[in-house]
């Protein structure tokens, strides 16, 4: 079903309010890794959306790596995105981890993010395959395009058509970057897939100063779109702070971007 053999046409993933996806033009998403409180996803999404993002992200239910760590402010966390959605009208992605919050979580998204760790948890993309909702399914970390694309099949045949991919790296030998993001998968898939192709720099490098090249050379290989994590004050962010951009660094790729869109 992922196949070019069973779709003649990309698939467009329609957000509603013009708000589309697979459509040429390049969808930005861009938020904070983890919603942390009222004023930081309000003062995240006014600054995202004036910069020209169409989609706001953010973590209510965390896959963090120690148990120690901010797990995310579950119903709370999807609450404040709302409300986020409703005084900007930015759509909004977050994390679904276990098929337990699958009904709280579809309630409020508009699109519902399977993280990397759960790229291959067959249960869950079952039952995501069930809904009548956009699916963002991230590239396992240790995923081929073969295994990430079968992941994709078992959602829509499950019944759910509206898939994305987001490739957001791979682990490498690489030690100097989080993950290696592996932008060749783009064209690769596009090449074998209708499905449109999201990339993740922030996860992909895991370093803020790497955002925006990648970003742009994500844009060169004709990716659908992009995920960057912006915070008001990186430093001060629960999690991957390392990785965000700061409002004034977002605002210039947004910039750049668009020089870039004009001579592609
Ligand atoms: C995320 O995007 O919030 C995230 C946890 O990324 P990944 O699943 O790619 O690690
Ligand atoms: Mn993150």
């Amino acid at each position: 079903l992922t196949s070019w053999k069973h779709k003649e046409n990309k698939t467009v993933i329609d957000l509603g309010d013009g708000v589309k996806i697979g459509d040429q033009s390049l969808t930005v998403i861009a938020g904070p890794c983890a919603v942390e409180n009222e004023e930081q996803i309000f003062e995240i999404a006014k600054i995202v959306k004036a910069a020209g993002a169409e989609i706001l992200r953010g973590g209510a239910f965390k896959p963090r790596t120690s148990p120690y760590s901010f797990q995310g402010l579950g119903e709370k966390g999807l609450k404040l995105l709302a409300a986020a959605r409703e005084k900007t009208g930015l759509k909004i992605i977050t994390e679904l981890m276990d098929v337990e919050h699958l009904e709280l979580v579809n309630h409020y998204t508009d699109i519902i993010q399977i993280g990397s760790r759960n790229m291959d948890n067959y249960p869950l993309l079952k039952a995501v395959g069930k809904l009548d909702k956009p699916v963002m399914l991230k590239r396992g970390m240790a995923a081929t395009i073969k295994e990430w694309l079968l992941a994709a099949e078992y959602i829509m045949e499950a019944g759910n058509q509206k898939v994305i991919l987001c490739e957001r790296g791979i682990r490498t030998f690489s030690q100097e970057t989080r993950n290696t993001l592996d932008l060749s998968s783009v064209p690769l898939v596009q090449q074998l897939s209708h499905l449109p192709v999201i990339v993740d720099p922030s996860h992909g490098t895991g370093r803020w100063q790497l955002v925006k090249p990648m970003s742009k050379a994500a844009l060169a290989v004709g990716a659908d779109g992009i995920m960057v994590e912006v915070h008001p004050q990186p430093d001060d962010s629960v999690s991957d702070g390392f990785q965000s951009l700061n409002p004034n660094k977002f605002w210039e790729l947004m910039q750049e971007i668009k020089v870039l869109q004009s001579t592609l």
